[in-house]
């Protein structure tokens, strides 16, 4: 196809408009490329869109209107643009949709704008003072470098016309620089450690994919402390020195302030960060840098995926069994899988780092797709920790107490060492249910069918579904009694106070992701407690990720049959995996560690597979269920999620395509429901769904699309389809 368009020329124009297709224009004066961006009119509007191909020619030719101008920005490359459509095709996601992931950086149109800086100059001063002084300090230190008027204030801790006070003598230069600066260079050899043997070996053939420079995907797979992370850093240094950028995708924000310092030591600098936290301006210029090659690498969280790279030669996927990577908001795509897809479009290389990986990487290894890479043992002191379980059925505990005897002894014995311990239990707040003990009801959320979780903290009653929280009421909003609610079963919150009664002395910290105002907050709790702020600590399963804690050496998990119990297709491999991750936070330095896991079915195969760490047998079990069920990875599901403020036609909806399901059936496809989704309202609106189950290898979104295709929505019904659901909600 041609890639440059000349002027008057009929061109197709994607937008991130809500149209079902590309629009006719023409080319502007001075001609544009493919992939350029451009801003076209549309109706009285001006609006941002990319030059997708020629015209279609199916328009008015005497209406048709020119583009107004092309972009000061690279256009998109067209790896960008094939992986796009089939992400879309894929997803069932319209393409205006999909070119808004891709675009998700404000101004991108707006010519380089500069800003005002400061640095050091060679006048003096006619009057000093300490405020004077200590500005003069301030630039001194940052060498040639410049600062904004707030930074250079802040570093100096004055006011800013003490700053200004000092630019009319010239000992303080005021100047123009532009805003999106390049990223520091990276050196792939500035900080690599001595890598063990087995290290080495995964580190080297890393790369050989790297220098052969085309698509591979690797499952990189060890336990947690074993070095995955030292490992493929050496794939981000190839990376580097073949002079192709790299893309590092975590979990979660809250690991990036740890893992950014690793990063820094490793290489010199600082990479480019993407993530929700990341201001507007600095989203702007990582955008730009990244398209221009000037930002080497990216970490960044699963959006990062639709950045502009230039040459990206390596997408790793940390934690790829992590859940949050599947969006479950808007278009709802999985990171990893989409990572997979990027890179085989684009000739790079992928690392799925995971101790735990997901059941379909596994299969994928295990079939021969993805290459495997194990590291067995654990860097330094290997030793694993000590797991064993805890029979809650021979615990005799007073009502409202969750600590057995035993986890109890093993604390003290731990703090005695002036070792930490932490405690586990998935569950935010104080209490999960909120009851009375007069008429029995439970607290719900006037807006969804979910149960309100009481947070004292807070001090509210909040629904973990909508975020909805109101004030915990004094009398029963069903009987009105007086003082009856009582708050029943454990959350972080409870367990703490219980762990303050036990262990007096001890200094406890709470790490839930509700308990912080922000992602910094939260940060620098995790700094403290890494380095001995805390001899106890209680976590949700943000403690699961990967932050280093060197003096824990003790994990306890309060309830290890809280992920058995869950309808979901996947509770075992959560359990398993949450289990694996959380004994691995035990005994990751010198001392050994161990982890003790209450259970009331210890004979569960899960629990019995997580204390024999045998992996390969849980998974191999856990395959043979599947494959004897078709379920995933052996075979598809679609969810389709139906919603309306009438529940009689939302169902009535559902019947109807569920009757009408022979282009389903066509490809060998079933439907099942409509069934009230598991949280039934969310928002006021009433939620049903279908699940669609089909054996692996049919055309299943062209079969979705026909069969959905039949229906029109019409007032505020509306319909959702999620490929490969994770959750089923
Ligand atoms: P994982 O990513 O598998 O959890 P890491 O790469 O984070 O493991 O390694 C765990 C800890 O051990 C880190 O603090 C890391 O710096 C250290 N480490 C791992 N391998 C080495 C090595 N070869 N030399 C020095 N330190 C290492
Ligand atoms: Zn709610």
């Amino acid at each position: 196809m041609t890639s440059y368009f000349d002027p008057g020329a009929l061109i197709g124009v994607l937008t991130t408009q809500p149209l079902d297709r590309p629009l006719d224009y023409r080319a502007p004066e001075g001609g544009c490329h493919l992939g350029a961006f451009v801003e076209v009119p549309l109706g009285p509007r001006k609006v941002l869109g990319v030059v997708w191909g020629p015209g279609r020619g199916d328009f008015d030719l005497s209406k048709v209107r020119s583009v107004i101008r092309v972009l000061d920005a690279a256009p998109m490359r067209d790896e960008m643009r094939a992986f796009l459509e089939k992400a879309g095709a894929y997803t069932l996601t319209p393409m205006p949709a999909m070119l808004r992931l891709a675009t998700r950086a404000p101004g991108l149109g707006d010519p380089p704008s500069m800003r005002r800086v400061y640095r050091l100059g060679q006048g003096t001063p006619d009057r000093m003072t300490d405020a004077r002084t200590r500005v003069l300090e301030a630039a001194a230190e940052m060498g040639g470098l410049s600062l904004t008027l707030n930074e250079l204030a802040e570093a100096a801790g004055v006011t800013s016309s003490v700053v200004k006070g000092l630019v009319k003598s010239g000992a303080i230069l005021e100047e123009e620089s532009p805003r999106d600066t390049p990223f520091p260079l990276l050196d792939p050899d500035h900080g690599g450690k001595a890598l063990t043997d087995d290290q080495s070996a995964a580190a080297e053939s890393l790369r050989a994919g790297q220098r052969a420079g085309g698509y591979e995907t690797v499952l990189l797979k060890g336990v947690t402390g074993s070095g995955k992370t030292e490992v493929y850093l050496e794939a981000v240094a190839e990376a580097l020195r073949q002079h192709r950028q790299a893309l590092v995708l975590l979990p979660e924000i809250a690991l990036s302030a740890e893992f950014l310092t690793r990063v820094e030591a490793r290489f010199g600098a600082r990479p480019a960060e993407w993530h929700s936290g990341v201001t507007l301006t600095e989203r702007r210029r990582v955008w730009k840098m990244v398209a221009e090659g000037q930002a080497q690498v990216v970490v960044g969280a699963r959006s990062a995926l639709f950045l502009p790279f230039r040459d990206l030669g390596l997408i790793v996927v940390d934690e790829e069994h992590d859940t949050s990577y599947k969006q479950e908001e808007g278009v709802l795509y999985n990171a990893r899988d989409m990572a997979v897809l990027r890179a085989s479009i684009l000739g790079a290389q992928v690392v799925l780092a995971s101790a735990t990986p997901s059941l379909e990487s596994w299969a994928n290894a295990d079939a021969g797709k993805y290459k495997r890479l194990t590291l067995n043992a654990r860097f330094g002191a290997a030793v694993l920790p000590e797991m064993r379980s805890l029979d809650m059925r021979a615990e005799k505990l007073p009502a409202n107490r969750w600590i057995s005897t035993a986890l109890q002894h093993a604390i003290k014995a731990r703090m005695a060492k002036g070792e930490q311990a932490l405690l586990f239990i998935n569950r935010r707040g104080y209490a999960p249910v909120t009851l009375c003990r007069a008429c029995g009801q439970q607290i719900g959320c006037d807006h969804c069918d979910a149960r309100m979780v009481e947070h004292r903290f807070l001090k509210r009653l909040v629904c973990h579904q909508c975020g909805e929280s109101k004030p915990v009421p004094t009398t029963c909003p069903h009987c009105q009694a007086e003082d009856t609610l009582a708050a029943v079963g454990p959350g972080v919150e409870r367990l703490a106070e219980e762990a303050a009664e036990h262990f007096p002395e001890a200094r406890i910290a709470v790490l839930s992701s509700d308990l912080y105002g922000t992602a910094r907050e939260l940060k620098a709790q995790i700094l403290s407690i890494a380095e001995g702020g805390a001899d106890v600590i209680i976590g949700t399963q943000l403690v699961a990720k990967g932050h280093n804690f060197p003096k824990l050496t003790l994990v306890g998990v309060i309830d290890a049959d809280l992920g058995l119990q869950g309808g979901d297709l996947r509770a075992a491999e959560r359990t398993f995996q949450l289990m694996r991750q959380v004994a691995g936070r035990a005994g990751r330095a010198e001392a050994p560690g161990a982890a003790l896991l209450q259970t009331y079915q210890p004979e569960h195969p899960v629990i019995r597979a997580i204390l024999a760490g045998d992996e390969e047998a849980f998974w191999a079990a856990e395959a043979q269920e599947r494959r004897a069920a078709g379920m995933p990875p052996y075979g598809r599901l679609a969810g389709i999620i139906l919603s309306g403020e009438d529940m009689g036609r939302v169902f009535d909806l559902g019947n109807h395509l569920a009757r009408n399901d022979g282009a389903l059936r066509r490809v060998g496809a079933q439907v099942f429901g409509p069934a009230a989704a598991p949280i039934a309202r969310v928002r006021g609106r009433h939620r049903v769904r279908l699940l669609v189950k089909a054996p692996k290898g049919v055309a299943l979104q062209a079969a979705l699309t026909e069969w959905t295709g039949q229906v029109s929505l019409k007032g505020d019904l509306r319909m959702a389809v999620d490929i490969d659901p994770q959750s089923f909600f």
